[in-house]
């Protein structure tokens, strides 16, 4: 099975991640089937392991289905991406996609009663292939009007549009992962050193 890196710190951003490199020239896709959707969602932890078989199942019944709820994932990624690229580079972010995808998502929300306390549930649909992203949209929500919205970053590697909340103590995180597009950068640095030198 794909492992997915979940390096974001915030559901809705490990989402937007799930491609890599250059938004705008090379991007390689890592949700190229539903199963890889709803892969992703168990590594997210928005699916067990009974309701992602479930769903793998239902997709097997009906594959034109499960086709578009991938589309439109991958839709919705782009449009996150958008917000929140806007987001962590201090400008202001189209919201107009974003509030019909919050819409959609609500639709779907519930109040349940769970072992003594009320709280939000969207699970009640256990068969619709597309619950896994109504939480990621929330998620979305949640981010945008907490504080932390100030956190967002987009890596500062030179082929890579990840996105992360910058909890370091001094907001100084630059890259999506150190051991990756740090170190790449720091390569590449080190490589131009030499060039230059010799
Ligand atoms: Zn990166």
């Amino acid at each position: 099975m794909k492992i997915f890196d979940l390096i974001g710190g915030w559901l809705c951003l490990d989402f937007t991640n799930t491609a890599d490199g250059d938004i705008n020239t090379e991007w390689t896709e890592h949700l190229n089937s539903y199963a890889d959707l709803v892969g992703w969602a168990g590594q997210a932890g928005l699916l067990d392991e009974v309701r992602a078989a479930l769903l793998l199942k239902e997709a097997d019944a009906y594959p034109a289905e499960a086709e578009a709820v991938l589309a439109h994932a991958i839709q919705l990624r782009m449009m996150l991406y958008h917000v929140f690229s806007a987001v962590a580079a201090d400008e202001t972010p189209d919201l107009t996609d974003f509030n019909r995808a919050i819409n959609e998502a609500a639709q779907h929300l519930q109040s349940v009663l769970k072992a003594g306390d009320y709280s939000w549930d969207w699970s009640t649909e256990p068969e619709a292939l597309d619950q896994m992203l109504w939480p990621v949209i929330w998620s979305a929500v949640d981010l945008l009007h907490s504080p932390q919205h100030k956190l967002v970053r987009e890596c500062g590697g030179n082929t890579c549009s990840w996105l992360f909340l910058d909890t370091s103590r001094n907001h100084s995180r630059r890259w999506c992962d150190m051991k990756d597009c740090g170190n790449r950068a720091k390569a590449r640095a080190h490589y131009h050193r030499i060039k230059q030198t010799g």
